[in-house]
């Protein structure tokens, strides 16, 4: 092993920390869970928005801080995906996204031996900061993928709110991914997902990353793109970069060199992330706790955002136009069977040749 995973291991005890992780982190990204925000609040106004604004499709701002106009919608339904937790209001984001959720369904379904996509959280009409769930996804150019299948029949709504999150760990062993449920075509996913030039960073629980570093034998020009982080075990969260043309938009600095499978992954399986907060010195005054974020500490033109006229109806800025909007009719693609999966070579001849977006 390069970089010393086994020692970790030992030096620390790795069963107690996998309730931990287990619990609190499996089903969603990290931060943002507080009390109730205030109706003022960035969360509150923007939540509180239903559909995106008129005019030209803009990110303003970063992926943890912003807002967006011009959102439009990923379609609840196509041959190749399906969107998920329809109650939220969070299939929305900027066309760039849209249009490569898309794609990579398609191409999931053609490359990677998937029978379809079942798309998370994307953003909130107008971006900015959600009520809960996620720091980032505020500009409309991130998406988080679910590890489970498409099925091959069209989910009700119900079902699409009730369809349990399933971890891709183990949950009496310490970040360790569990070989009953990941699978070969999840690491093709992962990384035709990564085969976009758009793409900049996929987020993926580091024991995710870790089995890829480990097992990933095609191509691996790719794997630097697949970031550690806590949670992600049930979901992939994809992160392109600025559109070209979004001057609003705050571009994130692009990812080191190589395949990411060093210290930067090591640290993960060492206590330093998963300790709990200091206790405080005796007499010493409680922290303050976090001020609440309002539209003021987003980019100015956040506040515009906010009370710009909206679009006539959630059809009117679907993806594709009304007409995929309600194609909800329609007939689900036949879905292969997750299990033809070993058959499949660990390279499918993932396309080079992305035309760009926008
Ligand atoms: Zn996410």
């Amino acid at each position: 092993m390069a970089f010393g995973f086994a020692q970790a291991f030992r030096t620390f005890g790795r069963l107690a920390l996998a309730g931990a992780i287990g619990a609190g982190l499996a089903a969603g990204d990290v931060g943002a869970q507080q009390k109730t925000p205030s109706p003022g609040s960035a969360k509150a106004l923007f939540a509180g928005a239903s559909l995106p604004t008129q005019g030209p499709a803009q990110p303003i701002g970063f992926y943890a801080k912003g807002c967006m106009t011009g959102a439009v919608a990923l379609p609840t339904d196509g041959p190749t995906w399906q969107a998920m937790r329809l109650s939220r209001n969070r299939r929305w984001g900027n066309p760039a996204m849209i249009a490569l959720l898309e794609r990579f369904s398609q191409d999931a379904v053609k490359y990677a031996g998937w029978p379809g996509i079942l798309v998370g959280d994307i953003a909130q009409p107008r971006g900015g900061p959600m009520l809960n769930g996620h720091s980032s996804h505020q500009i409309g150019l991130d998406a988080d993928i679910w590890f489970t299948p498409m099925p091959a029949r069209r989910m009700t709504a119900e079902e699409r709110e009730d369809l349990p999150f399933i971890s891709m760990l183990q949950k009496d062993k310490f970040l360790t991914v569990n070989p009953k449920v990941w699978s070969q075509s999840r690491a093709r996913l992962l990384m035709l997902a990564a085969s976009y030039p758009e793409v900049e960073r996929i987020f993926v629980n580091p024991a995710i990353k870790k089995k890829m570093c480990d097992t990933w034998t095609g191509d691996r020009t790719n794997l630097g793109k697949l970031r550690p982080i806590y949670g992600h075990d049930s979901h992939f969260h994809i992160r392109i970069k600025c559109p070209p043309g979004a001057a609003g938009c705050t571009p994130q600095a692009p990812v080191a060199s190589g395949d990411g499978c060093d210290k930067s992954l090591a640290y993960w399986f060492t206590p330093a992330p998963w300790a709990p907060p200091k206790p405080p010195k005796p007499g010493a005054k409680p922290p303050k706790p976090p001020r609440e974020m309002m539209v003021s500490d987003l980019p100015k033109a956040c506040a515009a955002v906010l009370d710009a006229a909206s679009v006539a109806s959630m059809q009117a800025a679907t993806y594709g136009g009304p007409s995929a909007a309600s194609a909800l009719a329609a007939a689900p693609a036949a879905a292969p069977a997750d299990d033809i999966d070993e058959a499949l070579p660990d390279v499918g001849p993932i396309p080079n040749d992305k035309p760009a977006l926008q």
